[in-house]
């Protein structure tokens, strides 16, 4: 049995053993947490490492029932462990219980920065996300600002996450190969419980001002100065950069500037 690669579900599965070694020894517990959950682990390339490992409890959620029955055939030890769902539309406390749990996987790159906002929304549960995206997309979220990469997802996961791109890998390791390259990244928690600011109004800024990212601050957040104009006076040189240039720090100082 074997399962012909679906494109319309972003299947390239992984065929270099010492690549999916890598990933899964990229895992680092710490005593944060003792389980883990695959997403889209296909034939389980990837799977048959993380079962290997002994510090924590693999668990998998794939969208593509014939890899799901595979799976049940050839990785037995996952037991009742094997999720038949879309990720994105399954609550993750249903499938880990409320511990905390680790997100790996070699990621779809046609719902990557959905899988991303998905585990935002879950943060204070995930400690730790490694994964594999299309290089472009794993720069983007690893780079601070400054670089031509940077953009909303960076700012967003940078909030919560440290991040650390950890190597890159070549189109002739899946089948079928990918039009790119790909790039591993490990994301780990950091200490900040909330954001020192309105966070409703901080998603707002930060997105508006990538919106229109070529533009200097004062204008593309025009819209937010209604009441408050006075704030681009006070600080013109701040308010003649461009969104590229921000840390997460300065949108929160952003932030608190438009605060009521
Ligand atoms: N980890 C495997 C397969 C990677 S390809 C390997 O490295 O070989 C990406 C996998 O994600 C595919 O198996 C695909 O079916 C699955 N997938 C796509 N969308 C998904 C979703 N929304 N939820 C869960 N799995 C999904």
């Amino acid at each position: 049995m074997s399962v012909k690669p679906k494109k319309h579900l972003g299947q390239h599965f992984l065929k270099d053993e010492t690549i999916c070694q890598r990933i899964a020894d990229a895992i680092v517990p710490a005593g944060r947490f003792s389980k883990v959950l695959e997403i889209g682990p296909g034939t389980g390339a990837l799977t048959k490492f993380l079962l290997n490992r002994t510090d924590f409890e693999t668990s998998v959620i794939e969208i593509d029932t014939e890899s799901v029955a595979y799976l049940q055939i050839h990785y037995p030890q996952l037991g009742n462990r094997i999720y038949s769902n879309d990720f994105l539309h399954t609550d993750p406390v249903a499938l880990m219980g409320t511990e905390p749990f680790a997100v790996v996987g070699n990621f779809p790159y046609n719902i990557s920065t959905q899988i991303l906002f998905r585990v935002l929304e879950f943060k204070d549960q995930v400690p730790e996300v490694v994964g594999m995206f299309q290089k472009e997309v794993a720069m983007r979220i690893a780079e601070g600002p400054g670089s031509r990469d940077y953009g909303i997802i960076s700012v967003f996961l940078q909030a919560y996450y440290d991040i650390e791109y950890l190597f890159t890998v070549d189109e002739h390791v899946f089948y079928p190969p990918p039009k790119v390259k790909s790039g591993v990244i490990r994301l780990i928690r950091n200490k900040t419980a909330s954001l020192p600011c309105d966070e409703k109004l901080f998603t707002r800024i930060v997105k508006t001002a990538f919106g229109q990212r070529r533009k200097t601050l004062r204008n593309s957040l025009k819209p937010f100065a209604d009441q408050r104009k006075e704030v681009f006076d006070a600080h013109p040189e701040f308010f003649g950069r461009r969104p590229e240039t921000l840390s997460v720090q300065d949108f929160v100082w952003l932030t608190q500037q438009f605060q009521v």
